[in-house]
């Protein structure tokens, strides 16, 4: 029996409206798809986008009826919506990826347990219950160490760096201040990784797996700054973080667009930071350099329809525009100059507020040479600081 496929002119749902879900929902559009946006932020960008748009909090019933009347198939566009809510709708619904998988990776314990569990390589780690027993953790870890919030941690947010033992007293109270009950920290490892890469995993309804190839990630203060693709890195370690990419995606069991992060270290050893089950900062670059992007894929992957087959077509290099960046490019010199770069491609997200550490834009440098499109990134870098 062929599977069931939702086809154009159908309504796809996405909980979520960031900059992923308007550019889910553009893809979406492109391909003849009415789109249902839910964001609680009215300001939210994909609302913008929508042809109809829920603006209510993901705890409101009658919000959730309307939107699950109004929509054949559901995605998120980020992994804290609330899992509970996609399990309800998927007894009415498609929901792709499946709340099982939000459930595992909204929390950074259950996510590192979960790969330990399956042989995934993650640098080591202990649980905190409670503050005060970060001092333990710090003795079975050992120095210098990152204590993260186990939930609702972003862009490096709820994250503290702990080099020397003076540095826990000020972390503590830190933690302390939070007074949400069952609150719990990890403390990881710092790793002193001589690369950051990634690997964007499709994974159709039937198990299939397709990976867009691996690219090289600078972040700075825990926030993506340059992704470069294709990575050059030896292929044999490519190779290498595309299998764990799929192993991983393979056992958390579920259709959906997904980012596997790894550190690569001196030693040569791949571990893996985090999974997020939807398309990444990192795939921006597939939108103008590859024949099917992060985003259309989502749309195949959601209605059912087969995925598409990925090419990268020449080399990429993308630079977030974070916080006031985003004026130096979209306005006077900075401008003009931007749009005279080759192979520059501008993408505004619409926010109208400008944040310090909010995500506002990208620009992706595509050039034949992987080279060329790193250099007029970091052209762009030097320009903005
Ligand atoms: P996002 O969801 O935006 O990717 P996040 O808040 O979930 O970010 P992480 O991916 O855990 O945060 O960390 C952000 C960055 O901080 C990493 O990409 C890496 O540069 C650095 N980092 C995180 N954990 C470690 C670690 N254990 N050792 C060294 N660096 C780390
Ligand atoms: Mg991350």
């Amino acid at each position: 029996m062929t599977a069931q496929i939702l086809e154009p002119g159908s309504v796809l749902g996405v909980l979520g409206g960031g900059q992923l879900g308007a550019m889910f929902a553009s893809a979406a559009r492109r391909m003849g798809y009415r789109v249902a946006v839910w964001d609680p932020d009215p300001d939210a960008p994909a609302l913008q986008l929508a042809d109809y748009s829920f603006a209510a909090p993901f705890l409101d019933v009658e919000t959730r009826d309307q939107f699950s009347g109004t929509v054949g198939a559901v995605t998120v566009e980020w992994e804290n919506v609330p899992a509970d809510l996609c399990e309800w709708l998927a007894r009415h619904h498609p929901v792709r990826p499946f709340g099982t998988v939000l459930r595992i990776l909204q929390d950074r314990i259950h996510q590192k347990q979960f790969l330990q569990i399956h042989g995934l390589p993650v640098a080591p780690f202990a649980i905190l219950e409670s503050p005060d027993q970060l001092p333990n953790a710090i003795s079975d870890i050992g120095l210098p160490a990152l204590c993260k919030t186990a939930r609702s941690g972003y862009d490096g947010k709820g994250q503290w760096l702990i080099q020397k033992p003076a540095d826990a007293e000020q972390v503590f109270p830190s933690l302390s201040a939070s007074t949400r009950a069952g609150h719990r920290w990890i403390l990881e490892q710092f790793v002193p990784f001589e690369r950051e890469l990634s690997v964007l995993v499709v994974r159709e309804p039937g198990g299939q797996c397709r990976t867009y190839p691996a690219v090289d990630n600078r972040h700075v203060h825990g926030i993506l700054r340059l992704t470069v693709a294709p990575s050059s890195l030896p292929a044999g370690t490519t190779t290498h973080a595309s299998h764990l990419a799929v192993q991983a995606v393979s056992a958390l069991n579920s259709p959906g667009v997904f980012c596997v992060e790894f550190f690569h270290t001196s030693d040569g050893n791949l571990l893996i930071n985090e999974i997020a089950p939807r398309p990444h900062n990192s795939g921006h670059y597939t939108l103008d350099a590859c024949t099917v992007s992060q985003f259309e894929q989502q749309v195949r992957v959601l209605c059912g329809a087969p995925i598409g087959d990925i090419k990268l077509l020449c080399s990429a290099a993308m630079v977030n525009l974070i916080g006031d960046e985003v004026r130096t490019v979209t306005s006077g010199q900075g401008y003009r100059e931007v749009m005279a770069i080759a192979g520059a491609v501008l993408h505004l997200y619409g926010k109208r507020t400008i944040r310090t550490g909010r995500k506002m834009g990208h620009v992706t440098f595509l050039a034949e040479e992987r080279e060329i499109a790193e250099e007029r990134a970091r052209w762009l870098m030097n320009r903005l600081v």
